[in-house]
């Protein structure tokens, strides 16, 4: 899917988006929901609790909420969005105003960025989101299964005006001005021989997210599992849910799902982190070497300069499909006629 996007003016900020028509040959990009509930069970990667989650359906403008069901009272209620956000330091961890947290919400979020979800509660009865098998897979299966419900509400997105960027050392994360979506570029350089140098460049659209991108599973280094676990963190980490790489070698007895399938799952990462802004985007997203705590870094120095986004309506062709079927995703959502959303990865 293409999209063209009106001039409405800043947000956050004063001016308000604005609801004025690009053309006859434009309708709207509505916000998507979930047809209905469905759920999964799995462990927490940091954790090692076994969690049950639920997706459900949620209204218009509801946003992606997360609820935890498993405390006294009714459970915390709390929105992915990035003041939530009280760690970035191994996972991205989220919590409410009494300090009741969810952890590792970055994939679940990637994948619904990825498929063009909106609005859905989640529901989980611990404090981390299940790890599956490292990569956000899982949660796009889960979302195909339960479907895709277009609603009656117009879709915005937070388009960059103007680059931010954040160094720190060899590391750098930037957010540039871009014309159509999300372009991610992602480059990393692991001592360890088995990754190595990476690269992976792509414009996020349902096929390109599913097919180049939501299988890439985490990873961590041999050398590093010790240290993790005394700090209680990778407790649920295990080569049924992660890469793990010691030197040269990779210990997964299945090997790898693409040649690059580290820098593939730094992307993810970054879709999901992005994603926290609550609004889909417009711009380029460049990673160097970065972590979760430095997108986490860049997004603070976005929120503090208004004049570096704005909202704005999206439209789209008026014959365009109004909601994709995995079926016919690929025809529909990357014509051959639109080389800019054509994904081009490479090592
Ligand atoms: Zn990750």
């Amino acid at each position: 899917m293409t999209f063209d996007v009106s001039n409405p003016g800043a947000l956050g900020a004063p001016v308000s988006s604005s609801s004025a028509s690009p053309g006859q040959d434009k309708r709207p990009v509505f916000q998507k929901t979930l047809k209905r509930s469905i759920g999964c069970t799995g462990v927490g990667l940091h954790s090692g609790q076994r969690v049950a989650m639920k997706l459900h359906p949620a209204a218009p403008d509801t946003g992606v909420v997360f609820k935890r069901v498993d405390l006294i009272g009714g459970g915390a209620i709390i929105k992915s969005r990035w003041p939530q956000v009280i760690d970035s330091r191994m996972c991205t961890v989220i919590a409410d105003k009494n300090g009741i947290s969810i952890a590792t919400v970055e994939h679940l979020m990637s994948a619904l960025y990825g498929l063009e979800i909106d609005n859905v509660i989640v529901e989980l009865n611990g404090p981390e989101v299940p790890a599956m098998d490292g990569s956000a897979a899982p949660f796009t299966f889960l979302i195909e299964c339960a479907g895709v419900l277009e609603q009656d509400s117009p879709r915005r997105a937070m388009r960059i005006l103007k680059s931010v960027a954040h160094t720190n050392g060899n590391k750098m994360v930037a957010l540039e001005p871009w014309n159509d979506g999300l372009r991610v570029d992602f480059h990393i350089d692991f001592r360890a021989a088995a990754i190595g140098r990476q690269t992976c460049s792509f414009t996020v659209s349902p096929a390109i997210y599913r097919d180049e991108i939501s299988r890439a599973r985490t990873f961590g280094l041999l050398s590093d599992v010790t240290a993790l676990r005394e700090a209680g963190l990778a407790r649920g980490g295990s080569l049924n849910n992660a890469i793990v790489v010691d030197g040269d070698r990779i210990l997964n007895d299945e090997g790898l799902r693409h040649d690059n399938e580290f820098v593939r799952h730094k992307a993810l990462d970054a879709v999901g982190d992005l994603y926290l802004t609550g609004f889909p985007i417009i711009g380029r997203f460049i990673g160097r070497c970065s972590s979760h705590a430095d997108t986490a870094r860049l997004m603070r120095q976005v929120y503090a300069d208004h004049s570096c986004w704005e909202l704005v309506d999206m439209w789209q062709d008026a014959t365009e499909t109004a909601a994709w079927n995995p079926a016919d995703m690929v025809a529909v959502v990357a014509p051959a006629a639109a080389p800019a959303r054509r994904v081009a990865v490479s090592r």
